[in-house]
């Protein structure tokens, strides 16, 4: 086959991950489709990557016959792919070893530490073609700078936010006097480096100054941004990332990548979007308004001294039995103690009974978004069963009894009215208003937030302290009784 042959061989290849990542995204859109969406993009992946080991610049250089392909050349193209054979089988592994271990809860720092990576990748590519490209068009030495830029912001960012979710660094905000002259000081150095790259000197002193003030300014960035809003800032990173590989597509003159970029980045930003509108916030709000804002993390000063009601499982089950109407509402906690099985047993125990249960799903429940609709969908709940925060916040008022099991800052009745408290504005669900509330959880701790939740000192309110999957076992099981 000849090389130009070859190369058109290659692009289709590239067509068809790019079509296959297209696809891969519109199936992750349901829960349904979305483990499939998966091996879809995984494919795409697969396809883009033994295209690429097929391109021809690697094949000419390996069986070329013309001017400047010697043996000298050979020798490094097949040292090349035994040091690709060698980090892919590396990467594998520990890819592979890491995502049979990691729980899901943990899956937002996996997220950041992966993301980081890649923004790394992304920064060291710029880095080589930067040391290699002596005499590049003013469209390689831009699209090389915003890409060690954005590669290093978001590698750095990345490792910061992995630090908070893997509770290594504090989960409040960091900050510190004169916090935001710092950063625009920083962000002002990284944009004259990267001016004086693109238009003057192309020193490699200056492109370690603009690498090494990027990767400042990413930690300097994430700091300040407490834990609850980390996942919002590993999209937004996520997408960074995206688009710092789609420039490095441009620099290496590479579809694959540059489409692949431009649909991370561009998802990303979308899911960044919708997890702000989900919280009530603006992306403005998340990432820079913890600095100096006086925050609230006490409950309604009205509930000071007053002590939860604990309720044991057995009376508990009595609630329930009794009642016409349950709706679930689940939670982090859920997710932590992989209670769903055993939730959908008592549900399940509960319907026989001829009591109505429905499941309110808040839309950031858990860490990340869809996440409770992917527990519960593992546990074979019916879709029809699942309802939305705008479906079921209306039904509360005529339901009989609300079980929350690890829910917190999502049934926190202060974010309707407390202008103070840091989850002030965010939409939740309103089951203060059911005629009972059953709220299983350990301990009185505040959840993702750090905030205190008044709706555990409510009159309708009791508690049962425990671990969500055995309170919901000896429940089920009290059930029997009645
Ligand atoms: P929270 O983090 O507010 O609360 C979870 C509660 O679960 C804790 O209070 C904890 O209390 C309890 N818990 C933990 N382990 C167990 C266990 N084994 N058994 C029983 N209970 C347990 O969770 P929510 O789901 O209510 O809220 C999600 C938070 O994450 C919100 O602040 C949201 O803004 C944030 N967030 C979510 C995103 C998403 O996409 N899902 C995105 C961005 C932010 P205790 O220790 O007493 O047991």
């Amino acid at each position: 086959m000849n090389l130009a042959a070859l190369s058109d061989l290659v692009n289709v290849g590239y067509l068809l991950a790019a079509i296959g990542f297209i696809v891969a995204l519109k199936m992750m859109n349901s829960p349904a489709t979305a483990r499939k969406g998966n091996w879809v993009a995984m494919g795409g992946m697969a396809v883009a990557l033994i295209a690429t080991l097929f391109h021809p610049d690697i094949v000419q250089s390996l069986t070329g016959t013309g001017a400047g392909v010697d043996d000298v050349m050979r020798g490094e193209t097949i040292r090349n792919y035994v040091l690709i054979a060698a980090v892919m089988l590396i990467g594998a592994v520990g890819g592979i070893a890491s995502g049979r271990k990691i729980q899901m809860t943990a899956i937002p720092q996996m997220v950041a530490l992966l993301n980081g990576l890649g923004g790394g990748a992304v920064a060291l590519i710029a880095l080589y073609e930067f040391i290699n490209t002596p005499d590049p068009s003013r469209v390689q030495s831009v699209t090389t700078v915003l890409s060690a830029i954005i590669g290093s912001m978001s590698f750095s960012g990345s490792l910061i936010a992995f630090g908070k979710l893997q509770e290594l660094l504090p989960g409040r905000p960091i900050t510190f006097k004169g916090q935001q002259g710092v950063n625009i000081l920083l962000f002002v150095m990284v944009a004259g480096l990267a001016a004086a790259l693109m238009f003057f000197a192309a020193s490699p002193a200056v492109f370690a100054g603009l690498l090494v003030a990027s990767l400042v300014l990413g930690v300097s960035g994430v700091l300040p941004i407490g834990g609850a809003d980390m996942p919002v800032v590993i999209s937004l990173l996520n997408s960074f990332t995206g688009c710092s590989a789609g420039l490095a597509g441009f620099v290496l003159l590479n579809t694959a990548l540059l489409i692949g970029g431009g649909l991370v980045g561009a998802s990303g930003l979308i899911l960044t979007l919708l997890m702000c509108t989900a919280m009530n916030r603006s992306l403005g709000n998340v990432l820079f308004g913890a600095v100096g804002a006086a925050i609230s993390t006490g409950p309604n000063a009205a509930l000071a001294g007053k002590q939860p009601k604990a309720y044991s499982v057995e009376d508990a089950a009595i609630l329930l039995s009794n009642a016409n109407s349950v709706v679930i509402v689940p939670g982090y906690g859920m997710a932590v103690a992989q209670a769903q099985h055993q939730v959908k047993e008592m549900a399940a125990k509960l319907q026989a009974m001829g009591i109505d249960v429905k499941y309110a799903v808040h839309p950031v429940a858990g860490r990340m978004p869809g996440h409770m609709n992917v527990l519960l969908a593992e546990a074979d709940v019916p879709y029809e069963q699942l309802y939305e925060l705008e479906q079921i916040n209306p039904l509360f008022p005529e339901t009989d009894v609300v079980l929350v099991i690890g829910a917190n800052d999502v049934v926190n009745p202060a974010a309707r009215y407390d202008k103070t408290s840091p989850i002030y504005g965010m939409p939740i669900l309103d089951v203060d208003k059911a005629r009972t509330v059953i709220v299983s959880k350990r301990s009185m701790n505040p959840g993702f937030a750090g905030v205190e939740n008044e709706l555990f000192l409510n009159d309708n309110t009791v508690m049962v302290f425990g671990n969500a999957k055995t309170t919901i076992s000896k429940i089920t099981g009290a059930l029997d009784s009645y």
